[in-house]
């Protein structure tokens, strides 16, 4: 099911959902059961799981490296498919620009398709990690709002070189993409961001879900401006509760966003990460009540990995 028809359906009350991280090349999916099992009971409408970019790894071939191009971890769509499957709940694969051409992304799509999958994240992914900034695989897209426009012509039933004119099994993905209530790194301001969104927006987007915040005041300020812009779909923020100490300077390094002061001064006096673990439960479940008391369609959480904090918050709200 299509999350607008979830989020139809639910008629206002907010809904519980979270987004996993395939596991590493060579892990069992068993721990990933694990960590989605306990979430189960707050009966997530959809997960989301996540695409990571393919990177150069060096080989050592008798002394001298070789570069590999290789993908950490793989498997989203087997997991999307397996996830449903076991758990009869909606699995939305985000889906980049980054890293594929157009006919690759094509095949995922209708992969997607014939698996039952209604949702995708249309994302444009971050640069390498060997590079400074994005650069556009050869054949695919640069931003994001391109391929919203190649999963629209799908659903159009229009296919890449126009092969298929005669498409009697149209998909019909409903289209999530990123929103960035502290501006996306790169762009030069938030107006123009916005822009950029709404751009996404026209070309088909039904939904947004938000980065990471941890001052409700951005959020909130971010949906009156979109609205402003003339952006009227669903945006979904983003929670992820702070788990480790180095957390305060990795995820404005890695996110370009703010703490607040009163969060950085709490995970600084905790003696040990398990402190810090329970201070980013608590700091999760106030943003959460204020944005549940504020009528948000869904508590969308980065999970990470464990998922025992989100647990704990949860069960707080839900
Ligand atoms: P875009 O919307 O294409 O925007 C990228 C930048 O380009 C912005 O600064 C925008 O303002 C600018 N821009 C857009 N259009 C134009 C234009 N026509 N001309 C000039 N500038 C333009 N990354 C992953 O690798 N895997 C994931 O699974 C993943 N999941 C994510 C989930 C969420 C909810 C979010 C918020 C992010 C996720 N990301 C993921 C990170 C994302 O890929 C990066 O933030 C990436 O840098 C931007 O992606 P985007 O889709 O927002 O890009």
């Amino acid at each position: 099911m299509k999350i607008t028809d979830h989020l139809k359906k639910s008629n206002g009350k907010t809904l519980f959902s979270f987004e996993i991280v395939p596991p590493q090349k060579g892990k069992n999916i068993q721990e990933l059961y694990k960590n989605i099992d306990p979430l189960m009971e707050f009966n997530p409408p959809f997960i989301d799981v996540t695409t990571s970019r393919e990177e150069y790894i060096y080989v050592n071939k008798e002394g001298l490296f070789d570069r590999k191009t290789t993908r950490m971890r793989p498997g989203t769509l087997g997991i999307c498919a397996a996830i449903k499957h076991k758990y009869n709940v909606d699995t939305v694969p985000h889906v980049l620009c980054g890293g594929f051409t157009k006919e690759e992304t094509e095949y995922l799509l209708v992969d997607c398709h014939y698996l039952g999958i209604d949702n995708v994240m249309a994302l444009r992914g971050d640069a390498m990690s060997h590079q400074k900034y994005f650069e556009a695989t050869k054949g695919g897209h640069t931003y994001a709002t391109q391929l919203v426009k190649q999963i629209k012509d799908l659903n159009n039933g229009n296919y890449l070189h126009d092969i298929c004119t005669q498409s009697d099994d149209k998909s019909d993905f409903c289209i999530g993409v990123a929103g960035y209530p502290e501006k996306h790194m790169e762009a030069p301001s938030l107006t123009t961001d916005l822009r950029r969104l709404k751009e996404k927006v026209d070309a088909g987007a039904d939904y947004v879900v938000t980065q990471m915040f941890f001052d409700n005041q951005k959020y909130f300020d971010f949906v009156e401006a979109a609205k402003n812009a003339g952006i009227n779909i669903p945006i979904i923020p983003g929670i992820k509760p702070i788990a480790v100490n180095r957390h305060l300077q990795l995820l404005p390094q890695v996110f370009k966003i703010d703490l607040p002061e009163d969060l950085i001064t709490a995970v600084d006096s905790c003696k040990s990460n398990k402190d810090v673990r329970q201070v980013g439960i608590e700091w999760a479940i106030q943003q959460s009540k204020e944005l549940l008391a504020a009528g948000v369609p869904v508590l969308h959480y980065y999970s990470m990995g464990k998922s025992t904090n989100i647990s704990q918050i949860a069960k707080t709200i839900f």
